[in-house]
């Protein structure tokens, strides 16, 4: 059983891979499932019936031309679920296609995900909880952590996703729970250092059934270590944790699966979690890794 729960298409702001490209080569690598997770940023974005209007912006977020430009906008969900819909129709007897979201949540913007979550729980079978910018300032641009010492930021970080986690439960997993380090320009932060700020985190998620993502961008994004790291995955598996997805975060066909071989072995072998899930309307199902 392969199940790649980490996709986006171009229903991200990031992304113009078709969905339909995405099924194929999905089907074409031997994967049984995939879920579609494209992303939602409020504080950032806006729906794309914001009565303000949206923004519009070049792929790379920074250099526009005019065939480049896309909405710099949260995923349009009536179009949304329902070409996933039209997708199961056409590829179900292939492979099993799932229906979820990224949400790029910050504690002020937690009432959103709400009110998206109450709209459209009947369409969502899985929700990934994602941490993108804290006080609306991006990681990738250096935005939030400039002024900051590599301590003062990583902690805030942390803080602000124990935070989250404290009021909203509409997720299924902890995406990426270290993707500050990805963008960490002093280096990797000594893992003792946050330790306890994880082990919270981790903790409870355990307590409300909530999971980890294991994210295999790490790969080719060229991380010395796993996303998140071989530490965090462990303290997870002792402090009792079960739920665990396997995500490419592709987005596009090129890196879909990427290492996932590599990532069920690392998960199995040297962390000794022997079940990933699939999720169906928020509910976790268990395979043998
Ligand atoms: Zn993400
Ligand atoms: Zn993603």
């Amino acid at each position: 059983m392969k199940a790649d729960y980490h996709i986006h298409t171009e229903f991200s702001d990031d992304s113009v891979e078709l969905m339909e490209n995405q099924i194929e080569r999905g089907i074409e690598l031997g994967l049984d499932e995939l879920c579609f997770t494209d992303h939602v940023d409020y504080g950032i974005k806006r729906d794309f019936d914001d009565p303000r209007g949206i923004e519009y912006r070049g792929g790379d977020g920074i250099n526009s031309s005019e065939e480049t430009l896309k909405p710099f906008a949260n995923v349009n969900y009536p179009e949304y679920f329902s070409k996933i819909k039209k997708m199961q129709e056409k590829y179900g007897t292939r492979i099993k296609i799932k229906s979820g979201l990224e949400s790029g949540i910050q504690t002020h913007t937690i009432p959103d995900y709400e009110k998206l979550f109450d709209k459209y729980s009947e369409d969502i079978d899985f929700i990934l909880l994602s941490m993108h910018q804290v006080g609306d300032k991006e990681f990738w641009t250096q935005d939030f952590q400039r002024g900051k010492s590599q301590k003062e930021y990583n902690e805030e970080y942390y803080d602000e996703i124990y935070k989250v986690q404290q009021t909203f439960k509409n997720y299924s997993v902890l995406a990426h729970l270290d993707l500050l380090s990805r963008y960490d320009q002093a280096g990797v932060y000594p893992f003792d250092k946050v330790k306890d700020k994880i082990a919270a985190i981790l903790e409870l998620a355990i307590k409300d059934d909530k999971g980890i993502e294991i994210n295999t961008s790490s790969w080719h994004y060229g991380l010395v270590d796993t996303q998140p790291s071989k530490q965090i995955l462990k303290l997870y598996k002792d402090l009792g944790g079960k739920i665990i997805t396997f995500g490419s975060d592709a987005h596009s066909t090129k890196y879909l699966a990427d290492h996932f071989e590599d990532a069920r072995k690392i998960i199995r072998d040297e962390i000794g979690i022997r079940e990933f899930c699939t999720f169906e309307r928020m509910v976790p199902t268990f395979h043998l890794i």
